[in-house]
């Protein structure tokens, strides 16, 4: 078909030269949202526990302020997020050169790839684990290298210690995993350190960190203080409310902070964002209150699904992981045909987030009859 204008509507007409390595790029599947999932099976009420957001929202007050900043949006905004950045680097009593934001920790994973690899060079990561770190790779055109979790779905960081070759430029560890949970201790961590040459950027991927604790909790942010060749990973994505925001941060060796810098797209990070973020950071104790909420609806959930027979390794992040294998995908529909949207990974699991108390007990009132289901398919 002619468009008004005489031009074409194919957007790319066979023959524009597009790069080879999109080919290898892993397609991005986005869930259902809830309206599509009510219509769909014809429900009232419809809960999505499928993208590890926050149960609560954002933090009181934070978007009314916010908002009044909404009225410079004529203007560029600040584009390395000066006042942000200045906090955080109080707050972490880090050197502010440092430090970094970024519109998501997402875009600073994709940062710290470009910034390290490129064609012949290894990124390595454990796998199962967050779903955007193979796709920044294929796009550089590096080799991405997994190394599987443990049977009890924890980071193998003696094996991925001994996956390091000379080719290799950067090492994801994500803790707590995503989608599994699992946390890596401090003293795992500071191990694999110990055995991994400091020319090998090691980013570790806190995304989840506000959800963890307890003895030998690792703290990325202070590891990184101390070490050349380690950043830390944090976002505003999930404890404080803010993932359609877009803003993420992280602790870097100086170069690799420069290096992040360069690598950015400008302007990346809003006013609003960066005002949301800054004004977020003054909650503090409802942060910890919030955090500490899901914590203990996490432990329920993990009990009432291991009494069903379930594989639920203990979860520190905001969501739990049904080791089902190949009935994932059934257990994911039998649950969407319920109401309950969760996230299903190939032939592994199930992830399903910890919401508020009513959404978990929607999620709970499902199950048995979901793994039933599944079990029969
Ligand atoms: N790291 C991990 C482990 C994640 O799970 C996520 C979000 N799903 C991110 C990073 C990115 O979060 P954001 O870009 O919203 O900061």
């Amino acid at each position: 078909m002619r468009l008004p204008g005489g031009h074409d509507e194919r957007v790319s007409p066979p023959g524009v030269h597009l790069r080879a390595e999109l080919a290898a790029v892993p397609a991005y599947v986005p869930g259902r949202n809830e309206a599509e999932v009510a219509a769909a099976h014809g429900l009232d009420r419809v809960v999505k526990l499928a993208s590890n957001e926050a149960a609560h929202g954002p933090l009181p007050g934070v978007l009314d302020e916010a908002a009044r900043l909404a009225a410079l949006t004529h203007r560029y905004p600040d584009t390395v997020s000066t006042a942000l950045v200045a906090a955080l680097a109080e707050r972490h009593g880090v050197d502010p050169a440092r430090l970094v934001a970024g519109a998501g920790s997402v875009t600073l994973c994709q940062q710290l790839v470009t910034a390290t690899s490129g064609p012949g060079d290894e990124v390595l990561f454990a796998w199962r684990s967050f779903e955007a770190y193979p796709v920044f790779p294929a796009l550089a055109g590096a080799t991405a290298v997994r190394v599987p979790l443990t049977a009890d779905h924890r980071h193998d960081l003696p094996a991925m210690a001994r996956a390091v070759t000379e080719r290799t430029r950067l090492v994801f560890v994500c803790s707590p995993n995503n989608p599994t949970g699992t946390a890596s201790t401090a003293a795992e961590v500071e191990d694999f350190l110990a055995g991994v040459p400091q020319d090998v950027t090691v980013v570790l991927d806190e995304a989840y960190h506000e959800y963890a604790g307890g003895p030998g909790a690792l703290d990325g942010v202070a590891v990184a203080c101390r070490r050349p060749n380690v950043v830390a990973l944090r976002t505003f994505s999930k404890a404080y409310g803010l993932a359609a925001l877009r803003v993420g941060w992280c602790v870097a060796p100086p170069e690799v902070a420069d290096a992040l810098r360069r690598t950015a797209v400008p302007f990346a990070v809003s006013t609003v964002a960066q005002t949301a973020a800054l004004l977020s950071l003054g909650h503090g104790d409802e942060v910890a209150r919030r955090a500490r909420e899901v914590v203990a609806e996490r432990s329920r959930v993990t009990a009432a699904v291991r009494a069903l027979g379930v594989d639920v390794p203990t979860s520190q992040g905001n969501f739990v992981w049904l080791a089902v294998g190949d009935r994932a995908r059934p257990l994911a529909v039998a649950l969407e045909r319920r109401g309950v949207i969760t996230r299903a990974y190939g032939d592994d699991g199930v992830r399903v987030t910890t919401g508020l108390h009513e959404e978990n007990d929607i999620f709970l009132a499902a199950l048995p009859g979901a793994l039933a289901e599944a079990r029969g398919t």
